[in-house]
C-alpha cells in the first residue's frame, strides 16, 4: 500500500492563487530537492509523518472543505504523490498542486490546477526549472513568480513572453518575496507595465503571521 512523508495537514483558508480567500485543505508533504533563498517552509525538509492515502482522506475530510491544495516542500518529490492526487480528485475534491518547477508535472491528474513556480533568479534556483512543464500546462492551471527585486520583475515579464503564458493558464500570479520587495512596489510597476497578471499577496501571513499551520 503506498505511504507518502506528510509534514502536515491542516484546515485554513487558502492565502495563495485563484482560490485566495477560500476555507482549503492543505496536505503538506515532506521534502524538497531545493533550496530557495527565501523559503519558509524549510520545516518541511525533513522528518515528517508516513500515512496512507487513507488515513490521509481521512485527515482531509475531518472538516467540511471543497478545496484541497497538495504542497510541500515539493510534493512531486515523492512519486505516491500521484496517486493522492488521483484520490483527491475521485473524492470529489477541487484540487490544486503547489510544485517548483523543478520536477516534471507529466502524470498529474488532468483535474488538478497546477500552480507552477517558475523561480526567479533571485530564488537562487533558477537553473532547476524545467520549461518542459510548460507545454504540459492546461486551461484550468496557474503560473507563479516570486519576485526579489526588479532584475526578477524584467525576467518573469520576459517569461510570460517568450512562453505565451497568458494565453496557456487561468492565472499569471506575481508575487513579491516576502522580505526583499515590498508588494507596493510590485504594484506600481505591473500598473505602469500595464501587465495583464495577479499582484498575489499571501493572506494567511497578513492573517496569521508567518508560521507553520496556517
Ligand atoms: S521549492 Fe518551495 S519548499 Fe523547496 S526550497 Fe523552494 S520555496 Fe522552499
Amino acid at each position: 500500500m503506498s505511504q507518502l512523508r506528510i509534514t502536515e495537514i491542516f484546515h485554513s483558508l487558502q492565502g495563495e492563487a485563484a482560490t485566495a480567500g477560500l476555507p482549503t485543505a492543505f496536505v503538506r508533504l515532506t521534502g524538497c530537492p531545493l533550496r530557495c533563498l527565501y523559503c519558509d517552509t524549510a520545516y518541511a525538509f525533513s522528518g515528517g509523518e508516513l500515512m496512507g492515502l487513507d488515513d490521509i482522506l481521512q485527515k482531509v475530510s475531518s472538516r467540511k472543505v471543497r478545496y484541497v491544495t497538495v504542497t510541500g516542500g515539493e510534493p512531486l518529490a515523492q512519486p505516491d504523490c500521484l496517486g493522492l492526487l488521483k484520490a483527491l480528485c475521485d473524492t470529489g475534491y477541487q484540487v490544486s498542486l503547489e510544485t517548483s518547477g523543478a520536477m516534471d508535472t507529466i502524470g498529474v491528474d488532468e483535474r488538478v490546477s497546477v500552480v507552477l513556480d517558475l523561480k526567479t533568479p533571485g530564488s537562487g534556483e533558477s537553473s532547476r526549472n524545467l520549461y518542459g512543464n510548460v507545454s504540459q500546462l492546461k486551461p484550468i492551471d496557474q503560473v507563479k513568480f516570486v519576485i526579489c527585486n526588479r532584475e526578477d520583475y524584467e525576467w518573469a515579464r520576459f517569461k510570460v513572453e517568450e512562453y505565451a503564458l497568458r494565453d496557456k493558464v487561468a492565472e499569471l500570479l506575481f508575487s513579491a518575496s516576502h522580505a526583499e520587495l515590498e508588494s507596493s512596489q510590485l504594484a506600481q510597476w505591473i500598473l505602469e507595465d500595464e501587465l495583464d497578471v495577479r499582484l498575489q499577496i499571501q493572506l494567511h501571513k497578513y492573517l496569521w503571521g508567518d508560521k507553520p499551520g496556517v
